[in-house]
């Protein structure tokens, strides 16, 4: 499925188009992975909608995929054919600069994505190169293992980036899919641990007590004890500021979001040094994956049989599948079955 130009859905609701085009050949130190299922991500619509547009197009997009090993390069010797692997985001960096030495290869300047910078997994066939395929765990389905490439991923580097230990508490603004996922994976992590959840809404509150929050209150609410990490999943500014204010000595606020919007800037002047700053309080984004996180998420997703609930569709049906994600009819991570 070929995204030939950008535009908003409403504008254009068929933004991909189904194509033929020849197999891709891998590269030396690359492999082809023929693509049994790719999650569908928000992301996609900010790359349709030219908010985070390709470099060029047209693009196959997708970064959340599995699918078998079909070939290799002369140099790619990490797998066998028919091997499970999964591509997501993370598709290439330079492997020299001082991030990539250091593991963080999410910071290099030259990092690519997968499906926006190179062909993705809306496609039958894709290449990548073999350090950046992971086997995908058996006790996954291929549709099981895609929406994990992504949310989970993530989710699993910005409670990392929390700097947390066991017995430590952790507090979640924002409880949408993905501060769900971090729920579950610090429970089963950090046994020790309580995690407090700031949330808008009562049934996301009421939620997050079901699935183990020691506390649940609304974003500006103080929680009965100060937190040793927090992390902000929303795309505004007032959880910002709220989240310093239950923030510990020496506490760290992660912000996992790609971007934050204007609307309630204004909030940010009511940071006052003393509330919010003042005993070491740290701040600190996520940006993108490193191949850890997507390494040590799989092996802990299959320890904790983290399996989430997908919706399918066939490939060809990438456009509604978009559509949906887009109107919000979230009915589990949606998948496209190649
Ligand atoms: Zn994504
Ligand atoms: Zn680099």
């Amino acid at each position: 499925m070929l995204l030939d130009e950008l535009a908003r859905l409403e504008d254009n609701p068929t933004p991909l188009r189904l194509a033929e085009l020849p197999d891709p050949v891998p590269g030396e130190r690359e492999i082809l992975v023929r693509v049994l299922a790719c999650g569908v991500c928000h992301t996609e619509l900010d790359e349709i909608e030219g908010r985070m547009p390709p470099p060029r197009l047209p693009v196959v997009l997708g970064h959340q995929a599995v699918g078998r090993v079909a070939a290799a390069g002369s140099a790619a010797g990490a797998f066998q054919p028919g091997d499970l692997v999964g591509v997501a985001w993370i598709y290439s960096a330079c492997g020299r600069c001082k991030f990539c030495l250091a593991g963080n290869e999410n910071l290099c300047a030259e990092f690519q994505a997968t499906g926006r910078d190179a062909d993705g997994g809306y496609a039958e066939f894709m290449t990548v190169g073999q350090d950046f395929a992971y086997p995908i765990p058996g006790v996954f389905s291929p549709a099981e293992a895609a929406p994990l490439l992504c949310a989970g991923a993530i989710g699993y580097r910005s409670l990392r980036l929390t700097g947390l230990q066991d017995g430590g508490s952790l507090g979640l603004t924002g409880f949408g899919a993905s501060a769900h996922l971090v729920l579950k994976m610090a429970r089963h992590k950090y046994p020790h641990s309580q995690i407090f959840v700031f949330a808008r809404s009562p049934q996301e509150r009421a939620f997050a007590r079901e699935l183990g929050a020691v506390w649940a209150g609304d974003t500006a609410e103080a929680a009965p004890q100060k937190l040793d990490g927090i992390i902000d999943t929303t795309p505004v500014w007032k959880p910002v500021v709220e989240a310093l204010k239950n923030l510990a000595p020496g506490g760290r606020l992660v912000v996992n979001a790609i971007r934050k919007e204007e609307v309630d800037k204004e909030y940010l002047l009511g940071l006052d040094y003393p509330t919010h700053l003042w005993m070491e309080k740290e701040i600190k984004s996520v940006a993108n994956v490193s191949r850890r996180d997507v390494s040590e998420f799989l092996a802990l997703a299959a320890d904790m049989r983290l399996k989430p609930e997908v919706q399918e569709f066939p490939l060809e049906e990438a456009n509604r599948a978009l559509a949906e994600l887009k109107a919000s009819q979230i009915r589990g991570a949606k998948v496209l079955r190649i």
